[in-house]
């Protein structure tokens, strides 16, 4: 295992043409970290790859690997190594030939380009596969093959443009298990574009959002899901219920707000909470409770009454609409064996517990 390196961005903008795609970027990955660039389609994420790998050229700020400012470095001095989305390897070469061609272009001994692929294939558990081409493989194993290949360089950084887009859903789940597996061994830093919050939240140590080239929010799944920055992520992380209103005003250690659709609501106060002024609250559908209505109710929640107006039976978990007043409310309800959901236009009672209700401010 060789050294791990940090990778820093500094005020980094970029345009294509008139357009510009990238905007302020301040970003610091650190030595062997699994970093999530997660947003949209069209968000900036593959231009700050390529801008990594030094396919991209920036208009302005800095680039730094390991400390060193690689901004005018040409790509193939840059140690970064990156697997595309559609894996691009040669279909003419066997497993074999793809892994060892960097090896080969690199001109090492033969005798080492050998204990390297051989040693390559075995971490990524395809010894048995070496002389297939690739046509002759799964999907996985290609995806497998364009890691190798990848790894084999031994590369500083390596960079993954949606590595797993190409295969059906339960292959995904599984190879996106094995790539972490694969970097925790590796140890190298690693920075992976996806568009599946999903995918980033489970391989990730530390995600970035990004929204029309900006940097929305940095950090651990954990707090993305339960502290977004704002609007753009608290919608993007998980499904979410946002609600315009108005603090009215703050006491020492409560605060009291007015939402325009559900009545006056007492939450405790928050850090970062706003003073007074138009806000918005939100929640996460699993937080809230669903019960027959007039049942027993407390003062850790906000109790309101509705009417389901749609249910839908996930397995797992049933997921309701449920309409108060003018506004619709999501929620999560666990689903066990035996148990009915309510049906629509039933009246059901629902609390939301005021500790997990956050502010957003913009
Ligand atoms: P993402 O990876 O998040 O889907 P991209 O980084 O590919 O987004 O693209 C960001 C923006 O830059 C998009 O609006 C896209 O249309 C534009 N773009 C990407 N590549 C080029 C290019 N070579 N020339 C002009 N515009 C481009």
């Amino acid at each position: 295992m060789q050294d791990k390196v940090k990778v820093e961005a500094r005020n980094i903008a970029m345009s294509y043409g008139k357009t510009q795609v990238l905007r302020d970027i301040d970003l610091v990955i650190e030595p062997g970290e699994f970093f999530a660039l997660l947003g949209p389609s069209g968000s900036g994420k593959s231009t700050l790859l390529r801008l990594i790998a030094g396919f991209n050229q920036a208009q302005s700020g800095q680039l730094l690997i390991g400390g060193e400012d690689i901004s005018r470095v040409p790509p193939w001095q840059r140690n970064v190594g990156m697997v595309f989305q559609n894996y691009a390897l040669w279909p003419h070469m066997s497993v074999w030939e793809n892994v060892a061609f960097g090896l080969q272009e690199r001109r090492l001994p033969k005798s080492v380009i050998g204990q390297k692929v051989a040693a390559t294939l075995a971490l990524v558990n395809l010894e048995d596969y070496a002389r297939r081409r690739p046509n002759q493989l799964s999907g996985g194993q290609q995806q497998r093959v364009a890691l190798a290949r990848t790894i084999a360089i031994e590369p500083k950084v390596l960079l993954l443009d949606e590595p797993l887009s190409n295969l059906d859903a339960k292959l995904r789940v599984h190879m996106r298990e094995e790539l972490r597996t694969l970097q925790r061994k590796l140890g190298i830093t690693t920075i992976f574009v996806t568009h599946d919050q999903e995918e980033a939240m489970t391989t990730a140590d530390r995600i970035a959002v990004m929204d029309q080239g900006v940097l929305q929010q940095i950090g651990t799944p954990l707090e993305l899901f339960d502290n977004p920055a704002n609007r753009f992520v608290a919608n993007f992380v998980g499904t979410i219920n946002l609600l315009p209103c108005r603090l009215r005003k703050a006491s020492r250690d409560m605060v009291s707000l007015v939402s325009s659709s559900l009545g006056e609501i007492e939450l405790p106060r928050l850090p970062h909470a706003p003073e007074a002024g138009d806000v918005e609250i939100c929640f996460r559908p699993h937080a809230v409770t669903v019960c027959v209505a007039d049942s027993v109710r407390d003062h850790e929640h906000v109790w309101l009454q509705g009417t389901v107006s749609g249910v839908e039976f996930l397995g797992e978990f049933v997921r309701y609409r449920i309409r108060v007043g003018s506004t619709e409310i999501i929620a999560d309800q666990t689903h066990h064996a035996g148990t009915t959901p309510f049906t629509p236009e039933s009246t059901v009672n629902l609390g939301i517990p005021r500790c997990e209700i956050r502010f957003i401010s913009n």
